[in-house]
């Protein structure tokens, strides 16, 4: 089945107001050549999403948020709510980032409860799951994204599934320079469409989208995205350097992929 590839440039906790903007219109301007062909998220801090929306908002890139909370609304201090990113135009989330689930301490019962929040609310979420060095290093890292994406999914029905797209995003290779290489990238997404097929069917397995995370760079985008069954990616340092992103976002322009 043919599948349209994906690229979200998550921010982090980086940028101010005025990197933000500046970002948000440099990219908006030029990121026109590979609409038609490539869905481009941008994942904002919180605090930026209304400015950035604005300063995208006839162009073809999509406003995504980092987190939301998995309550509707209430006492919560602190948190923010799908109502209320949606409010402001956000129409992506992402849901199990590998900083949230380890450093904040997320579990995989919270991010199954975000992940029904936000499809509940109607938006669409970017789905992350990967092994840690230690994992890997054990043999376990199969193991690991699927114990991962079987608690996540544990509630979601197959049709909530067209509005989610996989993260495989191996925590060693985050941040660190050291992406994976397209086959361990390709084997990977292969054990997750497996995964897919075995909880709901192959139909399914082979429409939803499945990207890369992890040192995403200009010099190695190319070669990854031509990977069997690997559908674009998620970017973060590179996504800060309008070149860089931009040139992600060309090479994932390889056309729609299958397998
Ligand atoms: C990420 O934050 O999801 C990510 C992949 O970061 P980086 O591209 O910097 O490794």
């Amino acid at each position: 089945m043919a599948r349209r590839h994906f690229i979200g440039g998550n921010w982090k906790m980086n940028t101010d107001l005025a990197t933000a903007r500046t970002l948000a219109t440099a990219l908006a301007a030029q990121w026109t050549e590979g609409s038609s062909s490539v869905d481009v998220v941008l994942f904002v801090p919180f605090p930026y999403l209304e400015s950035v929306a604005r300063m995208i908002a006839s162009s073809a890139l999509a406003l995504g948020a980092q987190d939301l909370s998995s309550e509707a609304n209430g006492a919560l201090t602190g948190e923010v709510s799908a109502e209320m990113l949606t409010d402001l135009g956000v129409t992506w989330v992402l849901v199990g980032h590998s900083e949230r689930r380890h450093r904040i301490g997320e579990s995989d019962a919270l991010v199954a409860e975000k992940l029904a929040m936000a499809l509940e609310s109607g938006l669409s979420v970017v789905l992350c799951v990967g092994e840690n060095l230690e994992q890997r290093e054990a043999g376990h890292a199969h193991e690991v994204v699927a114990r991962q994406l079987h608690s996540a999914l544990a509630q979601i029905a197959r049709e909530d599934l067209d509005r989610v797209v996989i993260a495989y995003e191996p925590i060693w290779a985050i941040g660190t320079g050291i992406a994976a290489t397209a086959v361990d990238a390709a084997e990977a997404h292969r054990e997750i469409r497996a995964c897919l097929a075995s909880r709901y069917d192959s139909e399914l397995a082979s429409g939803i989208r499945i990207v890369y995370g992890g040192s995403l760079v200009p010099g190695n985008a190319k070669t990854i995205f031509a990977s069997l069954g690997v559908d674009g990616g998620l970017v973060g340092g590179a996504s800060l350097k309008v070149h860089d992103f931009l040139s992600i976002c060309s090479a994932a322009m390889i056309g729609v992929s299958a397998g």
